[in-house]
């Protein structure tokens, strides 16, 4: 009886003009907005240490990656252009924070020439409006409206986003934000700190107005909300004493150079290093196979030196050549410079990823993903074509099957 009542009902509906109500097809509410939050080193260990309830809380309602992979090096530049692009450095060509363009010999200290198509510009492409705070690849990056603040205070990041919803009669379609207060208060305070946990909380608060705002507004039912971060966080405990490398390096035969500014490496050495976390190096000359790997040899007998990585594992990675001919990275508790909180390796690559919506399975976590399939993932349940330049993948198993 009950079958044929909801038979009956479904034909009422088709005859009503509801007509695409077919076999199969869900009723559920279909994906509208996207608000697209990043929070600058969210160590996926914050949230398990309790330190964002809100988050946690949400977690419930979506889905969670808990192993998911930020790209190499773990910095911040090139993984906020692989989160908003959904493609690798080798496709975005955005290798570092600072890179060496070997064809102009010049180095660039901040690049913004991302080459992948960004979240924006897809959702632009299907007419849609977006919007974005902070989130600094964005800017002219398909973006409608884009605001940003110098300081980078949480609650001013807030009060900016909630005024791109304005008083909600046409909310952007998409919204992307970043807070970078957690990854500040970790480099100083270091990884391990009360005060990164405390800051983590604070964000959390932050994040959970905005939810609160489309809530009001009506239309939290149809937004798909991703939390996503660009890498993770370690404490350091020693220092690495670049006097050792030099002199390895001397006793070894060779010449190099360590670059500090954006000046373009000088002619006569063999090769050259811009220190931006790990020491990404660049040959000023050719190299035979044999004489590569006894530099690198000499490298890793540096003490606090972990990996180099060259050739085969940089391509595996698909890091941009830009990062380095070879990315000499700290072992564990150890780093270059002075800060308390690093990032830049692979052990960094452990950032924080969820999201929950309409279309995303509540409750499921979903192994080996990485931080360029939030992008296609996104992309799919909102119905917009995905870009050509996407590396990720959609993540089938966070997705509902109608
Ligand atoms: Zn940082």
């Amino acid at each position: 009886m009950k079958n044929m009542m909801s038979l009956l009902a479904a034909m009422l509906l088709v005859a009503a003009g509801e007509g695409s109500l077919v076999a199969g097809e869900t009723t559920a509410p279909r994906a509208k907005y996207c608000l697209f939050v990043t929070v600058d080193a969210l160590d996926r260990d914050y949230v398990a240490r309790n330190a964002a309830p809100n988050i946690s809380q949400w977690e419930k309602q979506g889905a969670v990656f808990p192993d998911a992979l930020n790209v190499f090096p773990t910095l911040t530049t090139p993984n906020m252009t692989s989160l908003v692009t959904g493609a690798f450095p080798c496709t975005t060509t955005i290798g570092a924070n600072k890179v060496y363009v070997r064809e102009e010999n010049r180095i660039v200290g901040g690049p913004r020439f991302n080459k992948a198509v960004t979240i924006a510009e897809a959702f632009k492409s299907r007419g849609l409006s977006t919007a974005a705070v902070q989130h600094f690849m964005l800017e002219k990056r398909g973006t409608d409206e884009y605001a940003r603040t110098e300081k980078g205070g949480s609650a001013e990041i807030t009060s900016l986003a909630l005024a791109m919803l304005a008083d909600g009669t046409t909310p952007t379609r998409l919204l992307a934000v970043l807070y970078q207060s957690v990854d500040t208060v970790g480099h100083k305070r270091g990884a391990e700190s009360a005060e990164a946990l405390a800051e983590t909380r604070s964000v959390d608060a932050e994040i959970a107005k905005l939810v609160k705002r489309y809530e009001e507004l009506g239309i939290l039912g149809e937004t798909i909300v991703v939390i996503s971060s660009d890498h993770g966080m370690s404490h350091r405990n020693k220092q690495i004493d670049l006097a050792n490398l030099t002199r390895k390096v001397t006793e070894g035969g060779w010449k190099h150079e360590i670059i500090t500014s954006n000046n373009p490496p000088t002619t006569g050495t063999d090769f050259f290093i811009i220190q931006g976390g790990n020491l990404n190096c660049y040959f000023n000359r050719a190299f035979s196979a044999e004489e590569r790997e006894r530099l690198f040899a000499a490298l890793r007998c540096v003490e606090g030196v972990g990996n180099v990585y060259h050739g085969e594992a940089l391509r595996r990675l698909r890091t941009h050549p830009n990062a380095g001919d070879f990315i000499v990275e700290p072992a564990p508790g150890w780093w270059f410079g002075g800060e308390m909180g690093v990032h830049g390796r692979n052990t960094e690559s452990d950032g924080y990823e969820m999201m929950f919506g309409p279309g995303i399975r509540k409750g499921a976590s979903v192994q080996g993903a990485f931080t360029v399939d939030l992008v296609p993932t996104v992309l799919h349940l909102m119905d917009i074509p995905i870009s050509h330049t996407v590396d990720g993948k959609v993540l089938w198993q966070a997705v509902e099957t109608p």
